[in-house]
């Protein structure tokens, strides 16, 4: 079980409990919890901060300036490659934007996931099940943790009184994920005020007309707040054009974060446009998961039959939602390239819609360049940071083809964990004497992964061919290190840095979500442990051996690897 493999970690609890929400008289949502008389200052303090970030009580800033309430998005978005109108946010409400602690230039928006209707619900109850705000909660830290960049979790608030139904016929728990980012705005909030042109012919309920002035008016919000584009000088008395680079930034931010994707084995699982961010952060963590055994085509989401999300297409998928944000903004910037300017106030308010379809005909000419600096920023993020894995410094143009593809093609081949046998591989330590790469290729063929002798024999076989090379590779780069005695030992320092001990794996999940929806109160403890490994993966959790909560899988899933 999970509990053996944690070590015992003294963190403070990892979620609230609170009863249902419901609505007084006023409209302001509260409930007994919050009503029970604080003791203390401090404590009064924190059940005013447990109110609001559950959605029990909110803020108002009264002021017609800068004044706020609750907020929520609607957007628009591309399904499995098909256009599907208008479809969210129904179960997100922003609540509040604050500074960062250290650093006042970066506003974060506080925002809560499943915390119930919105305008956007529609019919359902934008209610979210424990089993999938705590997948959230725990995937986006462990992302973060990784240096991909994401959406993060502030908090986790459960409420064991107020089912839901989903897939199962029995009622399930229901929880709200807070969570922060700059801004929450994606692709698919351009596509609800700009559809695509094959999209006229659906009509769905709720979707509204184009609205190029509302486009406009995302646009520069985006251009300058969120994005904060330097986009050089006025050009006679006209403010720059923004509309190009809007989407080239939001594409060079995506490249990185897909790049980390593939470099940890992430499998994001519904990459519809609409879970595509602006400010290239992973978000909405639903079926997603961490690869264990290495495999290009792994499909994590099951309703994904076609493997249009599968591991290898991810960046390719990232192409295609770009594609959807230049479609999206291309009158406005086909418009741009014409003025040589940003587009006025009211810009399109007579301009025929032919026109307006040209002008976007012309911005799908920068689709070309839109593709190629995704790919490049891609390769040149991925295969730097395979490197870092490896423990290498040195940039040289054959790694790709004659080290990391062909070791991750070993990987494949022999059915060997990706995360593990890259934290074993920080231990190598290279070497001409065929004996010892021979004796270091055990630890990279655990019985527990290939248990027949044979296809063990064969594993091993290719790790040594491949480790020979791996170990030239390493020597040749000796005078990039410092010129002591030990540089082997600071590369492996450094190696270890770039490879998790630990990984949020779906039976580590499963586990997790099992405890916590069975016991609260125990559960929630080793929510907490979960979470702080996640939150520093690349210590040595369990030791380095192949006894750590790495290799404990538990029996069931070995069973299913066999
Ligand atoms: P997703 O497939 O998770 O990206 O969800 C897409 C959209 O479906 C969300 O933005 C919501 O608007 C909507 N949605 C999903 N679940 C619910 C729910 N329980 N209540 C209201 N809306 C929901
Ligand atoms: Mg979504
Ligand atoms: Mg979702």
């Amino acid at each position: 079980g999970i509990e053996d493999c944690l070590p015992n970690l003294d963190v403070g609890d990892a979620f609230e409990y609170l009863g249902p929400p419901s609505l007084t008289p006023n409209g302001v949502k509260a409930n007994g919890h919050a009503s029970i008389r604080a003791q203390s200052e401090e404590e009064s303090a924190r059940q005013n901060l447990t109110d609001i970030l559950s959605g029990h009580n909110v803020l108002l800033k009264p002021s017609k300036s800068d004044g706020y309430a609750p907020w929520s998005l609607r957007y628009s978005g591309h399904q499995f490659g098909t256009w599907a109108g208008q479809l969210g946010d129904g179960r997100a409400i922003s609540i509040l934007e604050t500074p960062h602690p250290n650093d006042p230039n970066l506003i974060y928006e506080l925002q809560l996931k499943g915390a119930g209707r919105t305008p956007f619900s529609r019919s359902a109850d934008g209610l979210a099940v424990l089993r999938s705000s705590i997948r959230e909660y725990l995937g986006a830290e462990a992302a973060h943790a990784l240096g991909i960049p994401t959406t993060r979790s502030l908090s986790l608030t459960l409420y064991p009184t107020l089912p839901v139904i989903r897939e199962s016929p029995i009622p399930e728990k229901a929880a709200i994920v807070t969570r922060m980012a700059p801004s929450f705005i994606r692709i698919g909030n351009f596509e609800g005020v700009s559809h695509p042109p094959d999209s006229y012919s659906f009509s769905y309920v709720g979707q509204q007309d184009d609205d190029f002035e509302a486009l406009r008016v995302l646009g520069e919000w985006v251009a300058s707040r969120v994005l904060q584009l330097n986009l050089g000088p006025h050009k006679d008395g006209q403010p720059p054009a923004w509309g190009k680079e809007l989407v080239f930034e939001c594409a060079r931010r995506n490249a990185r974060m897909v790049a980390g994707w593939q470099v940890y084995g992430f499998m994001h699982g519904v990459m519809n446009t609409d879970n595509i961010s602006i400010l290239g952060l992973t978000i909405d963590y639903g079926p997603y998961a961490f690869m264990d055994v290495f495999n290009d085509g792994q499909i994590c989401n099951h309703t994904d039959e076609g493997g249009r999300y599968a591991y290898k297409f991810q960046p390719t998928m990232i192409i295609y939602a770009l594609r959807a944000l230049l479609t999206s903004l291309g009158p406005l910037i086909g418009a741009e390239m014409e003025l040589g300017h940003a587009v006025p106030k009211g810009w399109a308010n007579d301009i025929p819609k032919d026109k307006l379809e040209n002008w976007r005909e012309d911005a799908m000419e920068l689709k070309q360049e839109l593709d190629e600096q995704i790919l490049g920023l891609f390769g040149e993020t991925y295969y730097s940071s395979m490197r870092k894995r490896l423990g290498l410094r040195r940039n040289v143009d054959s790694d790709p083809s004659q080290l990391i593809r062909p070791l991750l093609q070993l990987l494949e081949r022999h059915e060997l964990d990706f995360n593990s046998s890259f934290r074993t591989l920080t231990n190598f330590v290279p070497t001409s004497d065929v004996s010892n790469l021979e004796a270091f290729t055990t630890h990279l063929t655990p019985e527990y992964l290939i248990s027949s002798e044979t296809k063990r024999d064969d594993a091993k076989k290719d790790w040594v061919e491949w480790l020979q090379k791996f170990s030239k590779r390493i020597e040749d780069e000796k005078d990039d290190w410092d010129s002591s005695d030990d540089w082997l030992t600071t590369r492996k320092i450094e190696a270890k840095k770039s490879n998790p001990r630990f990984v949020l794996r779906q039976w580590v999940l499963e586990e997790v979500i099992k405890k916590v929806d069975e016991d609260y109160n125990e559960g929630k403890h080793i929510l907490a442990k979960v979470l702080e490994m996640t939150s520093r993966p690349f210590e040595s959790w369990g030791g380095e051996d192949a006894s750590g909560p790495e290799e404990e899988l538990s029996e069931e899933i070995r069973e299913e690897r066999r």
